[in-house]
C-alpha cells in the first residue's frame, strides 16, 4: 500500500516542510520505482495526467500568482499544443532533413532583432548586422553570451583572466556562467534610493581583464531598467561589451513603450550594447523551453558555436550549449510569434500594464509600504514600518505567491496574462495587502515564517545553512 500522506508527520524538518508541497500525490497516485512490467493503460495515464494539470492551473488560474506562468490563455496554449505535435519528434538540429527548423529559427531571430531595433546597428557602423541563436531558456543565452565574450577576448586581446561587471540585481544566470567558464563576476550593489546601478561604481571596477559589463531591462527582483545609456557609453570608451538581460522585459517592454509608457531606450538603439537575451518562454508566450540571444554581429556569434571535427562519429557541430533540441518547441515559438502579430503583443502589454499601474496606485496608497523605483509590469515594495515577511506570510493565507526578496526585505508582484482574465485582481490584490500590512503590525516582534529560510541568507554562515538545506530539497524532490 502507498505511504499515508507525509503531511501528518508531526516531526518534519525545515527541509521536509520545503519538499512537502512537492510530493502531494504520494499515496494517490501510484508511484514509479522502475519501468513497469507491463505497460499501462492509456486512458488511465491521460486521466492521472490530467487530475494533476487540473489541480495544479487551479492555484494560478485565480489570478494570485506573481509572474510564473507566462502564456496567453488557454486557446492560445491549445495551438501551440498543437503546432508543437507537427515537429514534436524533431531534433532542430537536424535541419538538412528538416529544413522548417532552419525557416523557424532564421525567423523567430530575425523577428525579434527587428523588435529589439536590429535595424539601429546598420545607422551606427554598415559592418553590423544583429543575428543570434534560439536557445532552451534565458539561462541558456545568458551563459552563450557570455562565453562568447570569455573567447572573444582570449582570442582578439589575449586576455585569460575574464571579469564581468555587473549590478548585484541582475540574474543569478551570469553567477552560474562565471562558475561553468571560469568568468570572475564583479558585483556592484544596488540600493536606497532607487535601487539602480550607479554607472560610476561600475567604470571604476573596469581593469585590464574586464571582457563585459551587463545591465537588465528589466532586473528579475524590481523589474527595473538599468541605467543603460550610461553604461553603453562607458562599454564604447573602454572598447568592451554590454550584454543586456531582456530575458524577462525583452518581450513586454518593446510593447510597453510602443503604447506610450516612458521606458528608457533599452535595446539596439544603444551603440555600446554588444549582445541582448530576450525570453520567448516569458513574454513572448511560447511554451517553455526557448529564449533568443542576440549579437551586434556575426563576429560575436562566432564565439558562441562549437565543433569538433575529428570525431569518429562524423564531424560534429552544435551553435548552442544543447545537443539535440525540441523541433516542437521550435515550431511552437515560430508560431506564437506570428499568431500573435504587433496587434497581439500591444494588446496583451496593454491589458498587463493596465493591472499593473492599478497595483502600483494601490500599493502607494497604503502608507506603510515604500515602492522600489518606477515600476512597469513588476511592481515591488519594501517597508519601514512592518516586516514585509509578515505581509507575506498572511497574503498565503489568501492564496496568493509573492516573490519574496532579500537584501533588503520585499516583495513583489510580477504581472502576467492570467492576473488579466480575472475581473478586479488589483483591487483583490489591494484589499488583502491592506489587511496583511494590519496584520504584520500584530505580529511586531515575531519571527515571520516565510523569514525561516529569507531571513538566514546574508551572512558566510548563513548562505552555507540556505545552501546545504536548498540542495537538500533537491535530494529529497529527486527522490520517488
Ligand atoms: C527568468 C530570467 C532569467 C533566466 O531565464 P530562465 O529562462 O529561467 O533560464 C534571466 N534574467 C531575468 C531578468 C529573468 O527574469
Amino acid at each position: 500500500m502507498p505511504d499515508k500522506n507525509p503531511d501528518k508527520n508531526p516531526d518534519k524538518n525545515l527541509e521536509e516542510s520545503v519538499v512537502d508541497p512537492f510530493k502531494p500525490y504520494k499515496g494517490r497516485f501510484d508511484s514509479c520505482q522502475a519501468i513497469p512490467e507491463k505497460g499501462r493503460n492509456k486512458d488511465d495515464i491521460l486521466k492521472e495526467l490530467s487530475t494533476m494539470s487540473q489541480e495544479e492551473n487551479s492555484k494560478w488560474k485565480n489570478g494570485r500568482v506573481s509572474g510564473t506562468f507566462y502564456h496567453a490563455g488557454d486557446e492560445h496554449r491549445a495551438f501551440l499544443n498543437k503546432t508543437f505535435s507537427f515537429f514534436s519528434h524533431v531534433n532542430t538540429l537536424q535541419f538538412d532533413l528538416c529544413p522548417s527548423m532552419s525557416k523557424f529559427e532564421s525567423e523567430i531571430i530575425a523577428m525579434t532583432a527587428k523588435m529589439l531595433n536590429g535595424d539601429a546597428v546598420k545607422t551606427h557602423n554598415s559592418e553590423d548586422s544583429v543575428c543570434g541563436t534560439v536557445t532552451s531558456g534565458g539561462s541558456e543565452s545568458i551563459a552563450m553570451a557570455m562565453k562568447a565574450y570569455r573567447d572573444k577576448a582570449r582570442s582578439e586581446k589575449g586576455i585569460t583572466q575574464p571579469e564581468v561587471i555587473m549590478p548585484k540585481a541582475a540574474h543569478p544566470a551570469f553567477h552560474k556562467a562565471g562558475m561553468y567558464f571560469g568568468i570572475k563576476i564583479v558585483e556592484i550593489p544596488v540600493d536606497l534610493p532607487d535601487f539602480r546601478v550607479d554607472p560610476a561604481n561600475v567604470e571604476a571596477k573596469i581593469n585590464e581583464n574586464t571582457v563585459a559589463l551587463v545591465g537588465s531591462a528589466g532586473n528579475y527582483p524590481y523589474g527595473l531598467i538599468d541605467p543603460l545609456e550610461e553604461l553603453s557609453d562607458i562599454a564604447l570608451k573602454h572598447n568592451i561589451g554590454l550584454h543586456v538581460d531582456g530575458c524577462l522585459g525583452g518581450f513586454i517592454l518593446p510593447w510597453v513603450e510602443k503604447l506610450g509608457y516612458k521606458v528608457p531606450v533599452f535595446d539596439f538603439r544603444l551603440k555600446g550594447l554588444t549582445s541582448m537575451s530576450a525570453d520567448t518562454h516569458k513574454y513572448g508566450f511560447a511554451l517553455k523551453g526557448t529564449s533568443v540571444v542576440l549579437y551586434r554581429n556575426n563576429n560575436m556569434r562566432r564565439y558562441q558555436y562549437f565543433s569538433f571535427p575529428d570525431w569518429p562519429g562524423g564531424i560534429y557541430a552544435s551553435p548552442t550549449a544543447a545537443g539535440s533540441r525540441s523541433g516542437g518547441l521550435t515550431a511552437a515559438t515560430w508560431a506564437s510569434l506570428v499568431y500573435l502579430g504587433e496587434e497581439g503583443y500591444l494588446k496583451a502589454a496593454g491589458a498587463i500594464m493596465k493591472i499593473s499601474d492599478k497595483i502600483k496606485k494601490g500599493v502607494e496608497g497604503i502608507p506603510e509600504l515604500t515602492i522600489i523605483g518606477d515600476p512597469t509590469f513588476v511592481v515591488s515594495f519594501r517597508s519601514d514600518d512592518v516586516d514585509v515577511f509578515h505581509v507575506n506570510d498572511f497574503m498565503k493565507t489568501k492564496g496568493w505567491r509573492f516573490n519574496i526578496l532579500q537584501l533588503p526585505p520585499a516583495l513583489h508582484f510580477c504581472v502576467t496574462m492570467p492576473q488579466t482574465e480575472v475581473p478586479d485582481i488589483a483591487g483583490q490584490l489591494i484589499r488583502d495587502l491592506k489587511e496583511g500590512v494590519e496584520y504584520a503590525k500584530t505580529k511586531a516582534g515575531t519571527v515571520a515564517e516565510t523569514t525561516a529560510l529569507y531571513g538566514l541568507a546574508g551572512t558566510i554562515e548563513g548562505n552555507q545553512v540556505v545552501t546545504e538545506l536548498l540542495c537538500g530539497a533537491f535530494d529529497l524532490m529527486y527522490t520517488v
